[in-house]
């Protein structure tokens, strides 16, 4: 199969007939053969109904629904569990993504041999200082941390080299990152497409303001894990017996000064606090780390690597 479209939706029952029609039109025009996955995240319209019906005209046309709805990351990754496609591409349900980048998102996998292509939303039909700002932040501190040159990391119009899909977890909201943990997974070849972006036509965001909240808190999840999830005592450690060594060469200088001179005002020194804080923060640091590593020595996953190719086993 050539591809797969996976399309995460929470209350889309509006837009999915436009939508499923024009993806249909298009991947006829290309002659390329498919499935559109419609993963319904719980939602208490007619969401699944208009899917059931789309796929009674359509056995292309696939549907997975939760029980109740659990985010777009989730919906991705069920998504991305059951594509059968050769590439895998996600697109929002809102007809804010246009299924006219298709063949050329596909195009540059197959040919151009991308493991990942992000849509970048350079014109945007979003409420500009709400949405629009918060969201440079975000990308140039993605950037930053990821060393991946995307302008557009949240995009949900992407496509992907079915490998890729296979052998990542989105959980939580790290459907911003995605591009993120492709990296980690060890696919490297990550490209951008310049790709239209409409105004919502139907319904509402289903993001509120949390979203800025949430996507930082998870920037730091991802920089955090990347650099010491597996070896949490390298950075609480570190810090934990620099603060440690700090609090105890003060309370060395303020003892040798009080055995010199024992009329040496100890307590009001601030050299006194320094050291007390000092030695105070510096143990919770390392028994942060200490823990984690525990923990980490533990985890289920410890052990689990991708592996490419094996020969002779
Ligand atoms: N979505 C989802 N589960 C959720 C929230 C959103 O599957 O809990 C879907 C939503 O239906 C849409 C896509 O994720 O297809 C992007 O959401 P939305 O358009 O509300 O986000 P925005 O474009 O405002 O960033
Ligand atoms: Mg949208």
């Amino acid at each position: 199969m050539d591809v797969s479209i996976v399309i995460p939706l929470f209350n889309e029952d509006e837009s999915l007939p436009e939508l499923a029609e024009w993806i249909e039109r298009v991947v006829k025009e290309n002659g390329l053969s498919y499935e559109i996955i419609f993963v319904d995240d719980g939602s208490t319209d007619n969401s699944w109904q208009v899917i059931m019906n789309l796929r009674s005209r359509n056995e292309h046309i696939k549907g997975i629904k939760f029980q109740r709805n659990y985010g777009k990351s989730a919906a991705l990754n069920e998504g991305f569990r059951a594509a059968a496609g050769d590439v895998v591409i996600t697109m929002d349900a809102d007809l804010q993504d246009s299924p006219d980048e298709i063949p050329e998102l596909r195009r540059m996998i197959t040919e151009e041999g991308f493991d990942l292509v992000s849509g970048w939303k350079k014109k945007r039909y979003d409420n500009k200082l709400t949405k629009n700002l918060p969201s440079k932040l975000f990308n140039a501190a993605a950037r930053q941390m990821s060393k991946i040159k995307l302008h557009d990391f949240n995009c949900g119009l992407k496509s992907y080299r079915r490998n890729v899909v296979k052998s990542i977890e989105v959980y939580g909201e790290m459907h911003r990152y995605v591009p993120v943990l492709a990296k980690w997974a060890g696919f490297r070849k990550i490209g951008e497409k310049v790709v239209e972006h409409r105004a919502r036509k139907y319904g509402v965001t289903k993001f509120g303001w949390t979203r800025f909240v949430n996507g930082f808190l998870d920037l730091m999840t991802i920089f955090f894990m990347g650099k010491f999830g597996k070896r949490p005592m390298h950075f609480f450690g570190l810090w934990g017996s620099i603060f440690f060594l700090i609090g105890l060469g003060i309370s060395a200088y303020l003892t040798v000064s009080k055995i010199i001179d024992f009329n040496y005002p100890l307590t009001n020194r601030p050299g006194f606090y320094m050291a007390l804080t000092s030695i105070v923060i510096g143990m919770q640091l390392f028994l942060a780390g200490f823990i984690g590593e525990l923990v980490s020595r533990n985890a289920a996953g410890r052990n689990s690597y991708l592996i490419e190719t094996k020969a002779g086993l």
